[in-house]
């Protein structure tokens, strides 16, 4: 019996070379496929000439049982092309089902002398097949499947033609195993990029309800007040007698009227400035002005407004008597003021409340600002500090979100909407600054709003700005 399989007398170096080659050609099927069944194919394609076979086809486990399918053929006559995609092999039945039960090379050296194989005959001589060799293909030491070569002529193998034929299923199971998880990658990538995209999509709808919404509270807040400034309007009408004089105990009532229709119209016009705020929609206008003035208005706007001031309370303003100068929007600086000052003496049952204001200079630690972007000058900070109630680390963290109060019961003991922080921050980001909070609770709160002065004086130059800056006020957002 010959064989071209076998190595004969080639000896050592004749199969070495072999070896290499059938390395070389499942590396090249490797490089150059991009989906296992491909690797499968290629392979078979270039290592059976190599070994001799007629034609070739890889076995794998269907699922989880243990029926094999083909995965890969090459060479088989086109009769039976339809047929192998529905052929199945029940592991341990034939010699391609042994060699995936029993890890092993089974080899089948001629057909028609096994009558145990009587039942491949009719297909054996129709195939033009006469013997065949399978080969166990192991993942993980698992075997998976089986590699099977067909031959025209009987087989009689030796040690080299063993070895050569283990080298190619190792080699092809390794590689087969690397395209396996390459594949894996590649599809979860895509399962991946899929949810990427429709994560997207869903942000971007989340992003459009997030603006229908600001818009949604801009217009309702703006339709709200128009009726209640008529009430407002009607209310003052009547105290003033403008429509008849009123017994004292109208004369209450109306007021009540008036307090409610106010501290609902303060909260329609936080809201209005905050959606305004988050739509980008807040106009910043600059101008040079003095921080102390600034600081006097808020103060006596939020004393005149004041509801909750005790007279236990004293309010105090430590400012000094030289103008500390400021390029920024004096209505929001006096608006941020006055919504710290009345928490200020709304948190404060007993004790004071002090309002100062100074000049940090550029390389003073307390001069450091959120925008690492803008150049270092002078900054100016306003302080508010009270022996009020205090505000615990943890409720420090999130008070500055719109709605968030410390005491979010019904029951509370102090009014309001949880939207004063939450605008003055976001006005004071957008001033290119912010506000800062120290506090112990049962003792008292400093609130700081820190801004960028934007004024720089003769003689000295903001870090990082070019020494052609300008000396007269300079507009940093
Ligand atoms: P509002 O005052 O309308 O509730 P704010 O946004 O102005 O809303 O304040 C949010 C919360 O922060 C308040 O409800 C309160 O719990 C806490 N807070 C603010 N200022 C002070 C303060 N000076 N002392 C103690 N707690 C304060």
């Amino acid at each position: 019996m010959s064989s071209k399989l076998s190595s004969g007398s080639q000896g050592p170096p004749a199969s070495s070379l072999r070896e290499l080659q059938a390395a070389h050609e499942i590396a090249h099927a490797f490089l150059t496929a991009r989906r296992p069944s491909e690797v499968y194919r290629l392979a078979l394609e270039r290592v059976a000439p190599l070994v001799g076979a007629g034609f070739g086809c890889v076995f794998l486990r269907d699922g989880e049982g243990d029926l094999l399918r083909i995965v890969a053929a090459h060479n088989w006559p086109q009769a039976y092309a339809t047929y192998l995609s529905s052929m199945r092999v029940r592991v341990g039945n034939g010699p391609t089902g042994r060699a995936v039960a029993e890890n092993a090379i089974v080899e089948v050296a001629d057909v028609f002398a096994d009558p145990a194989l009587e039942d491949w005959w009719d297909s054996a001589r129709e195939l033009g097949f006469v013997s065949s060799v399978a080969l166990p293909l192991a993942f993980r030491g698992r075997p998976e499947g089986a590699l099977t070569f067909y031959f025209r002529e009987p087989l009689a193998m030796g040690e080299a033609d063993h070895q050569l034929l283990r080298l190619v299923a190792n080699q092809l199971a390794a590689t087969a195993e690397k395209a396996h998880l390459i594949d894996d990658l590649q599809r979860a990538n895509d399962r991946l990029r899929e949810q990427n995209i429709d994560l997207e999509a869903r942000y971007r709808e989340a992003e459009e309800a997030r603006q229908l919404k600001n818009e949604f509270l801009a217009n309702i807040s703006h339709e709200l007040r128009t009726p209640l400034t008529a009430i407002l309007g009607y209310a003052y009408l009547l105290r003033e007698g403008l429509s008849g004089t009123l017994h004292a105990e109208q004369t209450a009532s109306v007021e009540r009227i008036e307090q409610a229709g106010t501290a609902l119209m303060d909260l329609i016009n936080d809201l209005l400035d905050l959606t305004h705020l988050k739509l980008g929609r807040t106009s910043v206008e600059r101008e040079l002005s003095d921080a102390g003035a600034l600081a006097r208005a808020a103060l006596s706007a939020a004393l005149s407004t004041a509801v909750h001031l005790p007279p236990s309370v004293q309010v105090r303003s430590e400012l000094p008597p030289e103008r500390i100068p400021i390029h920024t929007d004096p209505v929001l600086v006096t608006r941020i003021l006055q919504n710290l000052l009345s928490n200020a003496f709304k948190f404060t049952p007993a004790g004071e409340v002090v309002l100062r204001v100074r000049e940090a200079r550029p390389d003073d630690p307390e001069a450091r600002l959120p925008r690492e972007d803008a150049p270092r000058g002078p900054v100016v900070l306003w302080e508010v500090e009270d022996t009020g109630i205090g505000i615990s680390e943890e409720d420090r963290e999130t008070i500055f979100d719109e709605f968030r109060q410390v005491d979010g019961s019904a029951t509370r003991r102090f009014g309001g909407a949880g939207l004063g922080l939450a605008l003055s921050q976001g006005l004071a980001h957008r001033l290119g600054g912010e506000i800062r909070l120290r506090s112990q609770p049962g003792s008292g709160s400093l609130f700081t709003l820190a801004l960028p002065s934007g004024v720089v004086r003769a003689g000295e130059a903001l870090a990082g700005a070019s020494p052609t800056a300008p000396s007269a006020p300079a507009d940093q957002t």
